[in-house]
């Protein structure tokens, strides 16, 4: 019995350590224990549902509404130049896609896959294009550094450890399609995931980065979020802020890394 539980953790082991990614930029190794094209999947239907549901209302046809979508594509073309050039290409099957919806949430969000939402609420606070490449860099900085598949695969490991890993692939794919209704919710509604302090600090790494090689000057986050924490001042917490703390840690740690960013930044 025990030399079977030394050879299932061995198992483990060896499972867990062939099933590592490494995320583009920072070089950091992640737990990849769940499918991100499954994940991608899901997150397009989420997506698509969150589009149709009566209560969305996306915005076409303004000059905002313009600008989200060339201020997306300019960092997907950045970012899809770096990832073919670092031979990346086939690990990131973007179908990248940016709306402009009408809420007063200061809010907005970067689906696994590049399905983006910017919320007319955080308008105020880009304040301008570098404002938004700053948002925009960030969130899509999250789907490459794939930090919800990697953190459904810390649930996953967490959740079934060494058993589930010799089930069969309809029982994990069962698991796998629950831990992503869980994050991204079922029926339209749509319950985004909370990255850990860590994760944020990646996705401000790799943001100015990516706003970088878009053409847009790092130097404009420090204004962004300067903004964001003015914002802390007011009566209610956006929604935006209760995910991204905007402390002078955050901003201290933001402008460290803009020299890195400036080297990818080509006028
Ligand atoms: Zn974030």
């Amino acid at each position: 019995m025990k030399a079977i539980l030394k050879y299932t953790s061995m198992g483990l082991l060896a499972a867990v350590l062939a099933s590592c990614s490494t995320v583009p930029i920072s070089g950091r190794r992640q737990l990849s224990l769940v499918s991100d094209d499954q994940i991608q999947d899901q997150a397009a239907v989420a997506y698509k549902e969150f589009l149709n549901d009566p209560k969305t209302r996306v915005i076409t046809g303004t000059s905002n509404a313009a600008l989200v979508k060339n201020v997306g594509n300019k960092i997907a073309a950045a970012v899809n130049k770096y990832l073919a050039d670092e031979g990346l290409s086939q690990q990131f099957n973007f179908n990248w896609e940016f709306n402009l919806v009408e809420s007063s949430d200061v809010n907005a969000w970067c689906m696994p896959g590049g399905k983006v939402a910017v919320y007319t609420g955080i308008l105020p606070f880009t304040a301008n294009e570098a404002g938004l490449a700053t948002v925009m860099g960030h969130e899509i900085a999250h789907a490459i550094a794939r930090h919800s598949m990697e953190q459904m695969s810390n649930q996953y490991a967490v959740q079934v450890g060494a058993q589930v890993l010799g089930v069969a692939t309809a029982g994990r794919n069962t698991l796998i399609q629950g831990l992503v209704n869980n994050a991204y919710g079922i029926g339209g509604q749509l319950a985004l995931l909370k990255y850990s302090r860590s994760n944020e600090s990646e996705a401000d790494q790799l943001g100015l980065v990516f706003m970088a090689m878009a053409g847009y000057n790092p130097e404009n986050a420090v204004a962004f979020w300067e903004r964001m924490a003015s914002a802390k001042a007011a009566s209610s917490t956006p929604e935006f802020l209760s995910t991204h703390p905007s402390d002078a840690r955050r901003i201290n740690d933001i402008q460290k890394l803009i020299p890195n960013a400036m080297a990818y930044y080509k006028k």
